[in-house]
């Protein structure tokens, strides 16, 4: 336990620091090895509970248990409106949970408690209502053939079946929803293997599920590492869709591994998502914008800008303006209340982020850190800029995944010039632009390779619309019916009529 203990209720410090077990098949049971991981405070670095480290053999289990979930009992059989219904009353109960998620989300990825309530909860309750309404609206359509004679031809859309779903620690609680709200509404039945960092929203949300009323096999968790359970499950031969979010790297491993049965993949990847700030562009909007977009979630964020082009014009008020923004942050545990700025997620982590500052400086750049008082202990960082940063440095190139930001001046005018540096990355998930031109912004949007892009705003996401990468960034398209489809399979039918 660490020091901030006092500052959960004594519901959340219950659930957190007791004994968890994996849900496989409505039981909650200890990894067939008997492992277990340590869970971490990242406020401290004081472990504070520990789970089971399921691996390839657990996963066999969980996948069993799926399987007959999907293939049989009440799940198989439910109208869709009920599971709809179901979804929907999760929904609820969360809401209705909202302190106790936001300080376990706090507690166990160390984000500032307040964003847990006010950001995270909220997203997580909004897919799951968002989705709950697609349960009972999915349909096939009826096709006139195009060649002559009388058919009757028709497609039915099924659900794909049982799926692995493999998510990130940077949003626990959000990026399950993301990937269970669609594949419930689907009728599939689903193994979860959320991080080894920060199990303990899925684990909580394992509970409700149980206590709203889905069926037993219809939701198995199993907590444990990557290269173990998370592995094993993308390379199941029984699983018949892998869904992942996280980095790039272990994306690539997992469309590898999925190839052994051509199970179905969808990817949501790293990102090097530019912020383009145009003459024109409101700076009271703009700075405290790009402040944001890199420092929330302390940049541990996919689609986080890490990289600033300013045009020269108000490139020195850019910089100084973020510089003042970063002076306005509280660093400190999540769950003290007025944080805004929280610990990053691990030791390890802290090094990797400490390490590519370094390599900026190493490479030429300037660092500019903020100065906010450190906590003791901890994995904190302060949030720094990196002026200067050319676009062939490693800074500018890879995903670090902290906050951390790239500026660097333009003084192109043609829409094209700009357009090209901010696409030369191997990624494309996300961009924004600040401008005040109607034409500018949309030009220029149809100019950024990215699946989206922000027109003076970042980071604002909504179920109803398409959420995804494009180049090295992923696969496949969250939200909106998108998701939907991700999770179902389309069958043809077709009938002469004479
Ligand atoms: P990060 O580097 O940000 O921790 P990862 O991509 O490593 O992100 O992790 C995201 C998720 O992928 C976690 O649940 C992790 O356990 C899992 N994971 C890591 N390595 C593998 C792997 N080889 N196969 C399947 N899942 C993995």
């Amino acid at each position: 336990m660490g020091c901030y203990d006092t500052l959960l209720s004594p519901q959340v410090a219950s659930f957190a620091f007791g004994a968890h077990g994996m849900l496989i098949g409505g039981r909650w049971q200890s990894a067939q090895s008997s492992k277990t991981i340590d869970v971490f405070d990242p406020a401290t670095g004081r472990k504070f509970t520990e789970v089971p480290a399921g691996d390839a053999a657990d996963v066999d289990l969980a996948v069993r248990a799926a399987r007959r979930a999907f293939a049989d009992g009440p799940w198989a059989t439910m109208p869709a409106a009920e599971r709809g219904r179901l979804i929907w009353q999760l929904a609820d109960r969360i809401e209705e949970l909202v302190d106790e998620f936001a300080q376990l989300e706090s507690l166990d990825n160390g984000k500032p408690v307040q964003q847990a309530k006010a950001v995270d909860v909220p997203e997580a309750v909004a897919r799951f209502r968002y989705m709950a309404g697609w349960a009972g609206k999915i349909n096939g359509e009826t096709v006139g053939l195009s060649q002559r004679g009388e058919y009757h031809a028709y497609t039915l859309r099924r659900p794909i079946g049982v799926v692995g779903q493999i998510i990130p620690w940077n949003f626990p609680l959000v990026m399950a929803a993301y990937k269970l709200a669609p594949a419930l509404a689907a009728g599939c039945t689903i193994i979860l293997k959320p991080a080894e960092q920060t199990p303990m929203t899925a684990l909580r949300l394992g509970h409700l599920m149980a206590e709203v009323g889905f069926p037993d096999g219809v939701l198995n968790i199993v907590t444990g590492y990557g290269e173990t359970a998370g592995a094993a499950l993308a390379a199941h031969g029984d699983v018949d869709k892998i869904a992942f979010t996280g980095s790039t790297e272990v994306g690539k491993a997992i469309a590898r591994a999925a190839t052994q049965n051509l199970k179905q993949v969808s990817l949501e990847l790293g990102g090097k998502s530019p912020v383009i700030v145009f003459p024109d562009a409101d700076l009271d909007r703009a700075i405290p914008g790009a402040a944001a977009a890199i420092f929330f979630n302390q940049g541990q964020t996919c689609t986080a800008g890490s990289r600033l082009f300013a045009h020269r014009t108000v490139y020195e008020k850019l910089v100084e303006g973020i510089h003042s923004e970063i002076g306005k942050m509280v660093m400190g545990p999540g769950l003290e209340a007025g944080t805004t700025l929280g610990p990053l997620i691990s030791a390890e982590h802290l090094d990797r982020v400490n390490g590519y500052i370094e390599i900026g400086r190493r490479e030429g750049a300037t660092i500019v850190s903020g100065t906010l008082p450190r906590p003791r202990g901890g994995y904190f960082v302060n949030p720094t800029i990196i002026v200067g940063a050319a676009p062939d440095m490693r800074v500018s190139r890879e995903e670090i995944f902290g906050p951390v930001l790239c500026v660097t001046a333009f003084d192109d005018d043609e829409l094209d010039a700009i357009a090209m540096k901010a696409n030369a990355t191997e990624f494309g998930l996300a961009a924004s632009l600040w401008t005040r031109d109607l034409s500018t912004a949309h030009r220029m949007a149809a100019r950024i390779d990215a699946g989206t892009v922000w027109i003076n705003t970042h980071n604002h996401f909504d179920p109803a619309l398409a959420f995804g990468g494009m180049k090295q960034s992923g696969w496949g398209r969250e939200s909106g019916f998108h998701a939907v489809e991700l999770y179902s399979s389309v069958k043809a039918v077709l009938a002469p009529l004479n």
